[in-house]
């Protein structure tokens, strides 16, 4: 059994991008809005920013405590992305929150900014709120490669935020 490639194009089917949003290097609001002092470091999560961009590792000599976009999401339960699954099979569940973690701890150790901030399993949905733009779509893209199904992303047309949503029988 072969699948078919959808012809001239390498995207895979169920799969929309739009908005400006899809763009590298459009910023999180939250960077320009509070934008700390440098060297800083995060009280909360011990992120430190230095030259111009927050990162992991020890504290900066004299850095200054600013709380993080991250963090200061958190705090503001305002995530950057929503991933939806759906249908989600129960005996799979335990897998799926495993690759999830897995995407997540290695795009946060590149990308300090980049978290999942909450994770709710509910009687057949997972629904995953994340504190950037980014991370939604690696999990989309994983779980598209681990198990099929359909992805949909939707990106906010004007502002900082992502839509999406999965269903593996789809
Ligand atoms: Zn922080």
């Amino acid at each position: 059994m072969t699948a078919a490639q959808p012809h001239g194009s390498g995207q895979p089917a169920g799969r929309r991008i739009t908005g400006r949003a899809q763009r590298d290097g459009l910023l999180d609001p939250y960077l320009a809005r509070h934008k700390p002092p440098d060297p800083a470091s995060c009280p909360q999560c011990s992120a430190h920013f230095k030259k111009g961009r927050w990162q992991w590792g020890l504290a900066p000599e004299g850095a200054q405590p600013h709380l993080c976009p991250a963090c200061r999401r958190i705090a503001d339960n305002l995530p950057g992305g929503v991933v939806t699954l759906h249908d989600v099979p129960q005996g799979l569940k335990d897998q799926i929150i495993g690759l999830i973690r897995n995407e997540e701890a290695a795009e946060e150790a590149e990308h300090p900014l980049n978290r999942i901030m909450a994770l709710d399993d509910t009687e057949d949905e997972i629904v995953v709120h994340t504190t950037d733009i980014h991370l939604p779509r690696r999990i989309g893209e994983a779980l598209k490669r681990a198990y099929h199904g359909a992805l949909i992303m939707d990106f906010d047309g004007d502002g900082y935020f992502v839509r999406v949503d999965w269903n593996p029988t789809a």
